[in-house]
C-alpha cells in the first residue's frame, strides 16, 4: 500500500522584548540562574501580570505577514498543569481567542513547486523556567530565569505532506520572524523550536491517520531525520497490522529515533479558564495600521523585486533574500559595482558564500565588504581583469591583501588588451604547435580550443578571451605563415 504523510507543525518564536511578557524582569540570555525571574514570574501570591505592548506589537506584526486575521478582542487563558519548572502551577497562554488566526505563507520545498501551507493561529504566551540536570548529584536544578520570556506560538494546518516541506515552513517560518525583527530565532539558544505532529494515511483516504507529537526538535536537520524516522515507524506498525497510539514522543538524536514521553493530553486535562487577572485584549483599526506602517520590506516582496529588477532567476532571487543582511551586501555590492548585477549575484552566491561557508561565518562577519567584492565586479566588467583573474584578486581580498585595485597593481594582474601584444602570444604558441597547427590546417577544429588555451596560459591568465579569439581566427583564415 501507498502512504502519505501528513504533517502540522506548531513553532514556539521567543519574541526579542527586553522585559517579559507580564513583568518588567529582563529577558537576556545567559545570566546566573534565578536572577532574572521576580516576583510576578514565578507568581507569588498578590503579584498582578501586566502586559508588555511591544509583544503585542510583535504578534500583530507575524499576523499582518502572513495576511492572517487580528483579533479586535483576544483573551489570555491559564492552562494548569503542574513541573517543577512552573511554579505558579499555571501558564498564561491564549485558548479559544487568540491574536492571530488564519494566515497562510508560501513555501518551495528543494526542486518542488512553491506551495501554499495555511497558519491556523498563532497566539501569545509566557515560557516557563527550566529544569537542570548537569552538575546536580541525584537532584535536578531549576532555573526560572526564561520563566515569563514571551512566546508566539505558530500552528500550522496539517498540509505538509513530506519532511522536505515541513523544513520548507520552517525554514520561511525563521527567514520571515528574523526579517520582522521580532525574533533573534537563535535555535541553539532556544528562541525557535518546533514540534512536529505526523501521522499517515493510505494515499487517496481524506480521513486523517492518528498523529504522535515529536518533541526536542533544536535544528532543521533533526526536524527531518525525526519526522522521517517517525513516518517510517508508523507504517511498519501499520502495516504489521498494529494501531497508532495518540501519543508525544521524544527525539532522541544520538540513536536518531522517537520513543514515547506520555500520552498525548487532551486540552480538557488543562482545565482552560480566561485568566481574571488580565482584561482581554482589545485592539483597533488605528493601532493595528499604525503596527503595519512599521513592517520592513519582507522575503517574498525582496525576492519578486530582485527578480524585476536585476533580473535574477527565482532561485537566485530566493537565496540573495533569504536573509535581510545577505540582501543588503548584495544591493550594496550592485551599487559599489556600477554594473551587472547578475555578475554580482554569481560572485555573492559563489566565492562570497563559499569562503564564508568554509569557514563558519556568517555574512555579517565577512573580512570583505560590499563596496570590495563591488569594486571588484567593476574591473571585470570594464575588462581590467578577466573572471578567472578575479578570483586570484578575491582570494587576496579575503586575506585582507587590500582592495581591488591595490592587488591588481601589485601583483601586475592587469588584462593584456594590447592586440599587438596578444599577436606575439599567438604567434609563439602557433611555433610551438606546429603539429597541431598543421592538423589544424587539414580539418581538425576542434584544436582551435587548445590553442586558446595555450595562448590564455602563456599570457598567464592576463591575455583578454574574446580578444584571443577574434584575433587567432583573424589569423587561422589569414595566408599561412
Ligand atoms: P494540540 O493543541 O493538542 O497540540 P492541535 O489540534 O492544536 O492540537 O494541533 C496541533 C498541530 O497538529 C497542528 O499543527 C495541526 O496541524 C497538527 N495536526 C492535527 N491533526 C493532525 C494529524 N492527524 N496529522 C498530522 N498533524 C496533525
Ligand atoms: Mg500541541
Amino acid at each position: 500500500m501507498d502512504w502519505e504523510p501528513v504533517i502540522g507543525l506548531e513553532i514556539h518564536v521567543q519574541l526579542a522584548t527586553k522585559s517579559k511578557i507580564f513583568s518588567g524582569a529582563s529577558t537576556r540570555y545567559g545570566a546566573e540562574a534565578n536572577t532574572q525571574a521576580c516576583d510576578v514570574d514565578v507568581g507569588l501570591p498578590g503579584v498582578l501580570p501586566v502586559l508588555n505592548e511591544e509583544a503585542v506589537r510583535m504578534a500583530i506584526k507575524l499576523g499582518l505577514a502572513i495576511d492572517a486575521t487580528i483579533a479586535r478582542r483576544s483573551v489570555f487563558a491559564r492552562k494548569n498543569y503542574f513541573y517543577p519548572d512552573l511554579p505558579k502551577g499555571y501558564q498564561i497562554s491564549q485558548y479559544e481567542l487568540p491574536i492571530v488566526s488564519r494566515g497562510y505563507v508560501e513555501i518551495q520545498a528543494d526542486g518542488e513547486e512553491p506551495k501554499i501551507i495555511g497558519v491556523t493561529r498563532a497566539h501569545l504566551e509566557e515560557d516557563a523556567g527550566k529544569s537542570v540536570h548537569e552538575g546536580f548529584a541525584s537532584m535536578s536544578g531549576i532555573d526560572l530565569n526564561r520563566a515569563g520570556t514571551p512566546l508566539l506560538e505558530i500552528v500550522s494546518e496539517p498540509d505538509m505532506r513530506s519532511a522536505k516541506e515541513a523544513i520548507a515552513y520552517m525554514k520561511t517560518i525563521h527567514t520571515l520572524v528574523r526579517y520582522l525583527e521580532i525574533s533573534d530565532a537563535n535555535m541553539q539558544e532556544g528562541s525557535f523550536r518546533c514540534d512536529a505532529n505526523v501521522s499517515v494515511r493510505p494515499k487517496g483516504a481524506t480521513a486523517f491517520g492518528t498523529r504522535a507529537e515529536l518533541k526536542n526538535l533544536n535544528s532543521f536537520r533533526f526536524v527531518e531525520r525525526a519526522i522521517n524516522y517517525e513516518l517510517q515507524r508508523q507504517i511498519d506498525m501499520l502495516e504489521a497490522g498494529e494501531r497508532i497510539l495518540q501519543e508525544t514522543r521524544l527525539y532522541d538524536a544520538n540513536k536518531n529515533e522517537t520513543r514515547s514521553m506520555r500520552g498525548k493530553e487532551e486540552a480538557n486535562d488543562y482545565r482552560y479558564f480566561p485568566d481574571p487577572d488580565l482584561l482581554p485584549l482589545e485592539l483597533d483599526e488605528r493601532y493595528i495600521e499604525s503596527v503595519r506602517a512599521e513592517l520592513p520590506e519582507l522575503p517574498r516582496q525582496k525576492k519578486l523585486r530582485f527578480m524585476a529588477d536585476y533580473d535574477l532567476s527565482a532561485y537566485d532571487a530566493g537565496v540573495l533574500s533569504s536573509s535581510r543582511e545577505l540582501a543588503d551586501f548584495y544591493e550594496a555590492t550592485v551599487r559599489a559595482s556600477g554594473s551587472d548585477p547578475k555578475l554580482c549575484a554569481n560572485w555573492v552566491m559563489g566565492d562570497l558564500l563559499g569562503a564564508l561557508n568554509k569557514e563558519g561565518k556568517s555574512i555579517t562577519e565577512s573580512p570583505v565588504s560590499p563596496t570590495m567584492v563591488g569594486a571588484l565586479m567593476a574591473r571585470i566588467a570594464d575588462n581590467t581583469i578577466s573572471g578567472k583573474i578575479a578570483k586570484e584578486v578575491f582570494e587576496a581580498m579575503w586575506r585582507s591583501e587590500g582592495d581591488a585595485d591595490a592587488i591588481i597593481a601589485a601583483k601586475g594582474l592587469k588584462q593584456v588588451t594590447d592586440t599587438r601584444a596578444i599577436e606575439r602570444f599567438i604567434d609563439e604558441v602557433l611555433e610551438e604547435n606546429a603539429e597541431q597547427l598543421a592538423q589544424y590546417r587539414s580539418g581538425k577544429e576542434k584544436l582551435f580550443g587548445h590553442f586558446v588555451g595555450q595562448i590564455l596560459k602563456k599570457s598567464r591568465g592576463k591575455a583578454n578571451p574574446q580578444q584571443v579569439n577574434t584575433l587567432l581566427r583573424k589569423k587561422l583564415k589569414g595566408p599561412s605563415s
